[in-house]
């Protein structure tokens, strides 16, 4: 009988949180989860799930334009927020229910409140202690929002799902994954779009040839990049929010949203309490197990900054549970290498493995395989959308060690080719696989001509 109410007390009903609530309890652990805010945390919530939706959405206009190529005639098209934004929100209440159902069906105790915790071995939820073997923090991130004056009329991803009415005219500040999707929705939905970027390019990590291709694309579907220029301030007016840039240009807009980034979500978690150490911008600081400073306390997913990925909680979370509560099994380590990664701008972005600047770095010899073609859907669509394929190669091994697509459904397609690199294989092996035509896809086992060394 254990002197615990509890094997494993989970904080945050969130992708990570939930995993590994759900996989210990399933081994016969006595599990809670505590959340205050809604099941299934950002990416159910306020982030991967809605925001694809409405991604979807915004494809329809170039859609019905495209259509005229191909004989169709599309009658007078309007686009109505409410409906979008309240099937949205319906879709989302559903699988809320989904979480809810998973959990309890899993035997999972949970705890409705924001907890705090007390002890090595104490947390809290509404005035009400619970005592536990082990604590597990997964309480996500929070938006960052840099302050300017007039940044209160700003808004962050939180809020965008939830717009009363849909602007007409929209900036978004960021160059990361946030900004560039966003200001691809509301152009896609119909507004006027102005992306703010303080970089020379935005997505900044990614291939310098990809990012410069996709904001080429981007660019070319009419969002209006401002580059290398910051939010000044913002004054709100009868006709909208005037936005003043730090070169001293104007704006008007009917929205700001700032996508500046995520940071560990630790508020009222209680953490200096019992002495668990946290490092830049509150990230809590873990060992390769996933442990705190205080032993019988762990934490995973957007809180410990390390990939702020949905996937990359849920594997940090069958770690974590493995080594706990299996024994008998093999320790695991999460391995954070070859982490295939999209963004779902227009077109998309779709990544794997090493870019070719990494890879440079890393290998004496690399060889690139690039190349970039209007699709054949595009040869009767008029549009003049073009994609972009390209292999990293380590010349002396032969192994491709990245893979880069920027191009209708890239991360679709990058799935599969992440298998491939993760598994080791080689330029040959690419080589040696037919491709299915006709495709897009196909091009990354047809490109047989070193684009650069
Ligand atoms: P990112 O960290 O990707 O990007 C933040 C952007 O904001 C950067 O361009 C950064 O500029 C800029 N920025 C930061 N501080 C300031 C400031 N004070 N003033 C002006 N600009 C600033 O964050 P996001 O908010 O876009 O997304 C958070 C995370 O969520 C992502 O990193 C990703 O892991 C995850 N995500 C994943 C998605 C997916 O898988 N498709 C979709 C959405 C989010 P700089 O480059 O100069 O630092």
């Amino acid at each position: 009988m254990s002197r615990f109410d509890f094997d494993l007390f989970v904080i945050g009903a969130g992708s990570g949180g939930v995993r590994a609530a759900r996989t210990a309890a399933g081994l016969g652990k006595k599990v809670a989860v505590a959340e205050g805010r809604f099941l299934g945390g950002t990416c159910v919530n306020i982030g991967c799930v809605p925001k694809k939706l409405f991604s979807y959405g915004s494809h329809f206009h170039e859609e019905f334009e495209q259509a005229a190529g191909f004989g169709w005639s599309v009658g007078a098209q309007s686009f109505d927020w409410p409906t979008l934004r309240d099937n949205k929100t319906k879709e989302i209440e559903r699988l809320n229910g989904i979480y809810h159902n998973l959990l309890v069906n899993s035997g999972v105790e949970l705890v409705e409140g924001y907890a705090s915790v007390k002890g090595a071995n104490e947390v809290e939820v509404d005035g009400k202690t619970y005592t536990t073997e082990y604590i597990l923090i997964a309480t996500g991130a929070k938006p960052f929002t840099p302050e300017f004056p007039g940044s209160e009329h700003t808004v962050s991803s939180d809020e965008v799902f939830y717009l009363e009415e849909f602007p007409k005219r929209t900036l978004v500040l960021g160059g990361g994954y946030i900004a560039v999707e966003f200001a691809g929705i509301f152009q896609g939905l119909g507004a006027e779009s102005h992306l703010v970027y303080r970089g020379e390019l935005p997505l900044r990590g990614f291939d310098e040839e990809v990012r410069q291709f996709a904001c080429d694309e981007i660019r070319k579907k009419g969002v209006n990049f401002h580059l290398e220029v910051n939010i000044q301030q913002v004054e709100k007016q009868d006709s909208g929010l005037l936005v003043t840039l730090t070169d001293g240009s104007q704006l008007e807009v009917d929205l700001v949203l700032c996508a500046t980034g995520r940071v560990p979500n630790i508020d009222g978690l209680g953490l200096e309490t019992v002495g668990v150490e946290t490092g830049r911008g509150g990230a809590i600081q873990v060992s390769e197990g996933f442990q705190t400073s205080v032993p019988s306390i762990y934490a995973l997913g957007d809180v410990i900054n390390r990939m702020q990925l949905t996937p990359v909680a849920l594997a940090e979370a069958m770690v974590l549970v493995n080594n706990l509560f299996q024994p008998e099994l093999p320790t695991k380590t999460m391995d954070y290498s070859n982490i295939p990664t999209a963004v779902f701008c227009h077109p998309n972005i779709a990544t794997v493995g090493l870019t070719e600047e990494q890879a440079r770095e890393q290998f004496d010899q690399v060889a690139i395989y690039s190349a970039s073609f209007r699709p054949l859907k595009h040869t009767l669509s008029g549009s003049e959308e073009r994609h972009l394929m390209k292999l990293v190669v380590d010349a002396t091994s032969d192994k491709v060690v990245g893979a880069h697509m920027v191009g209708q459904d890239a991360g679709e397609v990058m799935q599969g080719i992440g298998v491939a690199i993760k598994a080791g294989a080689t330029k040959a092996m690419f080589d040696s696989t037919i491709g299915i035509h006709p495709t897009g896809a196909e091009e990354f086992v047809t490109m047989r001509t070193v684009t650069r060394n």
